[in-house]
């Protein structure tokens, strides 16, 4: 036989070897019923396409069409149907295996040149080294999760987009959500890391240093983000600190200027009284209190804004993220924390760097609690005031309802248990395993989201097939309770996995205790079922439309809002008893989904009026962004549904830049959010930075100061900020901010 030369799919050639063909036919034979001594059969049909080359006078010739050749020879006499049928199941798995791999390098390739940015974490830098990497590392660890490691049941809830798994990417690995830290203890006792341990703090200005420290430190335990819960009342101890210290400066300031300046008339002398001797005494230590004092404000103020710059440029994560970072602050009466939270706002409203930019990290929430800061007679109602100016400018801090009814059974006298949230507006309710309403140590372990759009259109479907009997709602609600177990079967189907993690994956974060409830005799169990599993859903608004033709702005649409939510709520209370898991009711943030959900549900139904005509759904309970009405009017409508959520919610109202100078206006508007028990409450204002001279306002694309085009123009995403909104925004998320319409 001349030689003839194969071509593979790759290009590259090779000499023909009917061995291959004995080779491959075999295996088919095996895996029919390992009748090995059918071999003969293979041996024919390696000779028969042999003597086809010679008949043709083949010299070149694909890989496929020896596979062709191959499948027709075993077809075709029709004696081992079942010998072909393997055979071609077996051309057919390796193909898939190799277009797997292809589209999966594709990918990684796409990835790693940041071809085709899509902005799906604000966070992220997808154009620089560690952004191309991460995200290269997220879509082969996506991947994997989806084919490898989740149910059936939950793979396909996925990709038919009904039940998200959020953060995919992390997954596999096996780590968890978010935390709030216990920096009450952390820094009380230190802390080991791997490479050295580190002492209690013995001054603010440590005190705040070690915040971002451990900030850091615990961001790289886990996916999402972490938050201090009280960090006025935290950092008393440390004030007092830096306090003595400064006092006791002050009295050997005081005596060296007694010493240099009158030294000649000091007391002892006859003509001094004991008053006198008295007064002066008082005097010294009087000089060295204040003093102390003022030295003490300086350094808490220096303390701050040092945290701040750590937390704005300290790019730790993979893709050049900076950590999730909140703290929330605002009900220590005490001088001290007093002094925390003036400093905490006074540098928010200063700004950030040269151009004093509005700080992204961390985000700021002031803990409004009645009796403490709520009206003019209260202690630190003045520093709810500079709260609202520093908001109507910089857009932080947010407003947690302390009051709020959600956290009942909360103890007044520990702020640990004080409501508090995740920037995002991820909240620790009440925990079944013990802890009660204490918030440290604890954050929620894995979300799932219910896409309700989706659903809505079965229901919808279901109806119109069955002659339009039951009522579409009635159908939808029974398609909707089914989802909701299955996304708990999902949540405990992740849980488990992240239990079976080792504590070696996360040793700062168990060995430090850093989440609570840690006993190693008992696994990482013991601590992660103090943390929330949740329930979380998207496109309320959309969801009542595909229904009932309208939205939760009117009442029939309010109705069956609540009869859903109270669905949700009924559900996870029921989980919650009989899995002795924190199942939690969770109005999603959706920063990525809201979009990515849109696109696959347009390419399935196609645009539907007031359904899907736009880039993304209305996040959660959210009344569309787009609705014109009044502040007072969209907080009459969402508190009317926050109230079924126990493990996060947020919501917030556009305002134009001029509330600026009017901040009675806006101290009205927090506290009709608050007094209608609103749980977790933001105010949107634009900020347009301009990057050449630093002026702040509302202009979009031109400074009106110096006519610089190169502004910076900063939106929310969920709870967080981030950065330029027409760069770090996906495609949805732009449109809708700029479908959002003020609230008069
Ligand atoms: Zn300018």
């Amino acid at each position: 036989m001349n030689k003839i030369i194969v071509v593979k799919r790759d290009g590259t050639e090779m000499p023909y070897d009917s061995n291959k063909i004995f080779h491959a036919v075999m295996k088919a034979i095996k895996e029919v019923d390992g009748d090995i001594s059918r071999g003969y059969l293979a041996v024919n049909i390696a000779k028969s396409v042999d003597s086809y080359m010679e008949e043709h006078t083949v010299e070149c010739i694909t890989v496929e069409e020896i596979q062709d050749l191959v499948e027709n020879l075993l077809i075709y006499p029709g004696d081992y149907p079942e010998i072909a049928r393997a055979y071609i199941r077996y051309r057919y798995k390796r193909e898939l295996a190799r277009n797997n791999y292809k589209e999966l390098m594709d990918t990684v390739g796409e990835k790693l040149s940041a071809a085709n940015v899509q902005n799906q974490n604000a966070n992220v830098d997808e154009y620089s080294f560690g952004g191309r990497m991460g995200e290269m590392n997220s879509a082969v660890a996506r991947k994997y999760a989806l084919e490898y490691l989740v149910s059936p049941m939950a793979r396909k809830n996925h990709e038919e987009n009904m039940i998200y798994i959020h953060d995919l990417d992390n997954y596999a690995v096996g780590s968890h959500n978010c935390l709030t830290i216990p920096f009450d203890d952390l820094l009380a006792k230190g802390f080991n890391t791997r490479q050295t341990d580190v002492r209690p703090a013995q001054s603010v200005s440590t005190a705040f240093q070690l915040v971002a420290v451990i900030f850091q430190l615990q961001s790289l335990q886990q996916f999402g983000g972490v938050s201090a819960s009280h960090i006025d009342w935290t950092m008393v101890p440390y004030v007092r600190k830096s306090f003595a210290k400064h006092y006791r400066d002050g009295l050997r300031f005081v005596e060296t200027l007694l010493d240099s300046e009158i030294p000649n008339e000091m007391p002892c002398s006859a003509s001094y009284s004991e008053v006198s001797i008295h007064d002066e005494v008082v005097w010294r230590y009087n000089e060295a209190w204040k003093y102390a004092l003022e030295m003490t404000e300086r350094e808490v103020y220096q303390a701050v804004e040092a945290m701040y710059h750590n937390l704005n440029t300290l790019q730790s994560r993979s893709g050049n993220q900076l950590p999730f970072t909140s703290v929330n602050y605002g009900t220590c009466t005490l001088p001290e924390g007093r002094m925390v939270t003036k400093a905490l706002l006074d540098v928010s409203i200063k700004g950030i760097g040269a151009l004093h930019k509005t700080s992204v990290f961390p985000c700021g929430i002031f803990q409004c609690m009645k009796g403490v800061n709520r009206e003019p007679s209260d202690p630190n109602y003045d520093l709810y005031k500079l709260a609202l100016r520093s908001t109507a400018q910089r857009l932080y801090p947010n407003y947690a309802n302390v009051d709020w009814s959600g956290n009942a059974g909360y103890d007044r006298n520990d702020p640990r248990t004080y409501f508090s949230t995740m920037g995002c507006r991820t909240a620790n309710g009440w925990d079944i395993n013990g802890l009660g309403q204490l918030k440290d140590g604890r954050g929620n372990i894995c979300p799932v989201t219910i896409i309700m759009p989706t659903l809505a259109m079965q229901a919808k479907e279901e109806w119109l097939a069955e002659g339009q009997g039951e009522k579409v709602e009635d159908i939808f609600m029974g398609i909707l309770n089914e989802k909701i177990h299955e996304a708990k079967d999902m949540l405990i189907e992740r849980f488990n996995w992240i239990c079976s993690q080792s504590p070696a994956s996360a040793k700062f974060m168990y060995e430090n205790g850093v989440m609570a409830g840690y006993v190693p005799e008992e696994g990482i169990r013991s601590a992660l079922k103090h943390g929330t599993i949740v329930i979380g859903q998207l496109g309320l608004a959309e969801t009542l439309q595909i229904l009932i033709s309208c939205d939760h702005t009117e009442e029939r649409g309010m109705e069956l809002a609540k009869r859903i939510e109270q669905l949700f709520k009924d559900r996870c209370a029921e989980f919650k008893k009989e899995y002795s898991l924190n199942f939690g009711v969770y109005y999603t943030p959706a920063e990525n989904l809201c979009h990515t959900a849109m696109k696959k549900f347009r390419a399935k139904y196609g645009v539907i009026p007031n359904v899907s005509e736009n880039d993304y759904f209305t996040n959660s309970i959210h009344v569309p962004v787009w609705k014109e009405m009044s502040v007072f009017d969209k907080i009459d409508i969402e508190s009317q549904l926050t109230g079924y959520s126990s493990a996060g919610c947020i919501t917030y109202v556009e305002l134009d830049s001029t509330v600026k100078n009017n901040i009675d206006a806006l101290e009205i508007i927090v506290n009709y959010a608050m007094d209608k028990d609103i749980p977790y409450f933001a105010i949107n204002v634009p900020n347009d930075t301009c990057l050449h001279c630093g002026y702040t306002d509302e202009f979009n694309d031109c400074c009106p100061e110096c006519g610089s085009e190169d502004i910076q123009q900063l939106r929310r995403v969920t709870g967080y900020l981030t950065g330029n909104y027409k760069t770090a925004f996906n495609k949805g998320k732009q449109q809708e901010t700029e479908m959002r319409v003020k609230h008069g």
